[in-house]
Formats: C-alpha cells, structure tokens, sequence
C-alpha cells in the first residue's frame, strides 16, 4: 500500500486521538508507566524502482519518532521487535516485561491473537523466564546479537522478582494471570472484533480483572475510526469514522440468504453512498480514496452503521468479505460461521472443555462436498482432551449444521451437500498455522488467522495434526 510523510501526519493524529478516548478512564498513561506490547516489525525490504517496502507495522515502529519515545514509554527494546526469529523476540519482549512488571501500566498488541500467542508462549516458557531472571543471564538459544546487547545492558541477578513471578505461574489456574503478574495494568489493548472475537472468552479468562479494549479500526489502506467507548462490551464496539483521515465510500451489502441471490447486481450497477448518507442498520463494504494514491479501493470489509456521534456514523465490524465456504448456490459467510461454532462450542463449556481456535474449509475431494472444520480444544485445569466424549463431538457438528442458515440446511436435506465435519487438532496446530505464515512473510503483529483455509500447504498442516473426525449424523431440519 502506498504510504506518504502526510499519511504518517495523519497516522500522528488518529493515535492522540483514539488515546484521548482512552485517557478519560484510565488517565494518562504516559505518566503512569509503562506499556507492555508485543510488537513484531518484518524487514524493510526495495522495489526493483528503488522504494522501500515494509508492513505498515514496521513502518511504524521504524519511524524515528516511535524510536525517541519507545525507551521511556515501552518495556520493549528496539532490537527485540527487529529481531529477525520472531520467536526470540517474543521471549525477548516477555522477558523485559516482567522484569519491569512493576511499570507495566498497558498490556497488549495489535491483535488479540498476537496477545494469546504471547500468554501460551509464557505458559511453556515461565520457568525458563525465572531461571533467566533469577541469574541475570539470558538463554543460550537466544543468539540474536540486537537481543543479547539489550539483554545485557539491564539484566542482573533478581531472585526475589524470580521467585515472585515463579509462585504466580505456578498456579494451578490461569485465570486472571496477566492482572496478577502486572498488577498495576489498567487494561488490555488489542483488536478484539471482527475474526478476532472468537479470542474473546480466552483472552477474557486470562485477563479476568482487566477490561480488554478494542482502541481503533485501520487498515494498511486506510486510518478509519476510533472507539469513543473503550469501556464497552468486546461484541458492542462501534468505531466512529474520522472524516479527516481520508475519503470514505460505501458500497450496500445485500444480506447473503436473500431470496435474490442469484439475481444479486453487480458491484458496478451498484451506488456508491458517502460517509453523510449512511444508514444506521444498513451493512455496507468500505471503499476507500486516500491522500496515499488509492482511489475508490474496496477494503474488503463489511461494516454496519450502529449510531452517530454528532453527526459523525459509527460502524460495528461484521466481516471480512470474501470469507465465503460454498459447496452449490449456498454462500456461508465469516458471521454464519462464527454464529455456528458459538452455538456449538457451548456444548464444551459445561464439560471443561475450551474450544481455542478454529478454521474452515471445503471439501470436494468427494461428491457431494462437504464443510470442514479445524477445532483445537483445550481441556480446562489440566483436564485432557481424551477425556472428551466422542457422542459430545458428533453433537457438535449437528448443533453449528441446526445453527447455519436456511440455504445450507435445505441443500443438505436434498444431500446437495454432505454431512459436516470437525476435525479436532492437537494443542498448537493453530501456533504452526501462524508460523507458516509468518515464515512465508506475514507480519507477526498483524497476522489474522484465516477463517476459511485456501492453502494447500496450510492445510496439510493442519490434516497433519488431526487426532479425531467427528461427522453430524443426520441432516438438519
Ligand atoms: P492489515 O492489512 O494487516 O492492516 O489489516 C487490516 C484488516 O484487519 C482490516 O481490513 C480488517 O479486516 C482487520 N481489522 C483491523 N482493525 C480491526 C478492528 N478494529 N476490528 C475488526 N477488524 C479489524
């Protein structure tokens, strides 16, 4: 995406904006302490006609003013988010968290995903972390010179720090984790919605005390909108567009089940609504101009209309538009999906089981095709995933095919479509999920785990891991 010095000013601004709405309750962070944010930059890399190329992340993170004021706002050092093995960054940045935990005032990411990521990885990691600690050397695995060159300036022997920081893993339960080992955080910061509200319940478990607050809605296209609400639910976010940030247009969304499918305009046919003219329920795809060079470029999100802040409208995020698994005529979106596994996923919950993450695809590799879902369960207080009835699983694949819409189940009826089934993968499918990706060029920071799998390699990775398929016994209806 074509980024310029005005789109950075404008990038200045959206962030004293967007922490003005968080000022109002939790104070001024920036007096009170430290931030503690997992933050992953890819390196820069040239275009054959001599431009730099970077995620917008690592732009972020290269721009001369975040390196002025990161040693005294952020716990991270530098060389740690640059570091080029992700994973010797993120021990890294956890490291200087906790040795610093009493600063700590902010705990995050830009992604709820990335934030778990971290929590998992402190969970097979602590003792690790405490040895370190404890005798102010650093892990011989760490070989990253930027990391050992920062490690060394601040690290010393700290049994006590350790010791306290042991006592609070060694917990039988996690829950609350974060707010016990930084207690003095107000709150948790990362995108918490759109395909990052299936995070929720997790994120909420280990967060227990702290309220988890979804700051802002950009894109590498554009800088979109602020929540004026941090304090809200997750699932209730709206984000109030910033007129100022660049040209917004809106392209209305027709529901996917409407009987007219087949007769559905196309995109060209269809009238562009500005910002001013939207309709509070009404769904639309966002399209954006920008002083960067885009022109009328759809994002691929679709967003709805929630309200107005003055004059100015807030959206709720629904879903990525293209997220569609589809076996005939029947189209089931990301939100379809995401109502399904909430509906079916309950049935775990009483048994002490947490479903973590999740992923789909299609299945044709037999006629009729049919929809695949990835599941990777965790069992609550050490509870093993063995121990999970099969019965319970083949409910589950009835309950999300009860729970999808009216189109799926009348096609499954008439067997245009084949029985769903879950496969349930081993604990950290979905982490080799993310280094694959991350190994192929994604951002760490800005990773978003697909809702529907299109990779072949993706999914042999994960068809690697299946311990159990589970089939819905009878069609629904
Ligand atoms: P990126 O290309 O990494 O900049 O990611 C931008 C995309 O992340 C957006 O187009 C959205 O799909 C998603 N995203 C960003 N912020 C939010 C948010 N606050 N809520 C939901 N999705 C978001």
């Amino acid at each position: 995406m074509p980024v310029t010095a005005e789109y950075h000013k404008k990038g200045a601004l959206f962030g004293t904006l967007s922490q003005s709405a968080t000022m109002r309750h939790f104070g001024d962070i920036n007096q009170a302490g430290k931030r503690m944010e997992l933050m992953f930059a890819r390196p820069e890399i040239e275009t054959p006609s001599g431009l730099k190329a970077a995620s917008v992340s690592t732009s972020i993170y290269s721009g001369s003013n975040f390196r002025t004021i990161l040693p005294k706002l952020y716990t991270s050092p530098i060389e740690t988010i640059f570091c080029p093995d992700p994973n010797q960054g993120l021990y890294c940045q956890l490291l200087f968290g906790l040795i610093q935990r009493d600063e700590v005032v902010k705990v995050g990411s830009l992604f709820a995903s990335t934030v778990l990521r971290g929590i998992k990885f402190l969970e097979n990691h602590w003792q690790e972390l405490c040895y370190d600690i404890k005798t102010g050397r650093l892990s011989d695995w760490i070989t990253d010179s930027g990391c050992r060159d920062a490690a060394s300036l601040v690290m010393k022997p700290n049994p006590e720090q350790a010791d306290l920081i042991e006592n609070i893993c060694n917990c039988k339960s996690w829950e609350g984790i974060v707010r016990k080992q930084w207690p003095k955080a107000r709150y948790i910061r990362c995108v918490c919605t759109g395909v990052m509200r299936q995070y929720i319940a997790e994120l909420e478990f280990y967060c227990r005390g702290l309220p988890l607050v979804s700051t802002s809605y950009a894109c590498s296209e554009a800088i979109c909108g602020i929540n004026l609400e941090p304090l809200c639910k997750p699932c209730d976010v709206s984000y109030t567009f910033l007129p100022n940030m660049a040209y917004f247009e809106f392209l209305p969304v027709e529901n996917y089940h409407d009987e007219s499918i087949e007769m559905k305009r196309n995109d060209e046919d269809t009238e562009l609504v500005d910002l001013v003219n939207v309709k509070v329920g009404q769904c639309y795809e966002l399209v954006v101009s920008t002083c960067a060079g885009l022109y009328r470029y759809k994002v691929g999100d679709v967003l709805m209309v929630s309200g107005f802040y003055n004059n100015a409208p807030q959206f709720q995020f629904v879903e990525r538009k293209n997220v569609i698994l589809s076996v005939d005529q029947e189209k089931t979106s990301e939100t379809d999906l995401f109502k399904a596994v909430t509906e079916a996923k309950a049935l775990l919950d009483p048994l002490g089981f947490i479903l973590t993450e999740y992923t789909s695809y299609v299945d044709t590799s037999s006629a009729p095709g049919h929809y695949v879902l990835f599941w990777e369960i965790k069992g609550k207080e050490g509870k093993n995933c063995k121990e999970l009835d099969p019965k319970i699983m083949v409910e589950c694949c009835s309950r999300m095919e009860e729970s999808l819409h009216y189109t799926y189940k009348i096609y499954r009826k008439r067997n245009i479509i084949a029985a769903l089934e879950i496969r349930v993968v081993k604990q950290g499918s979905f982490e080799a999920l993310m280094d694959y990706y991350v190994s192929k060029g994604t951002s760490l920071s800005q990773y978003k785990k697909p809702s529907c799998i299109k990779s072949e390699e993706a999914l042999k990775i994960l068809d690697s891991r299946v311990i159990g398929k589970y089939f819905s016994p009878k069609s629904p209806l």
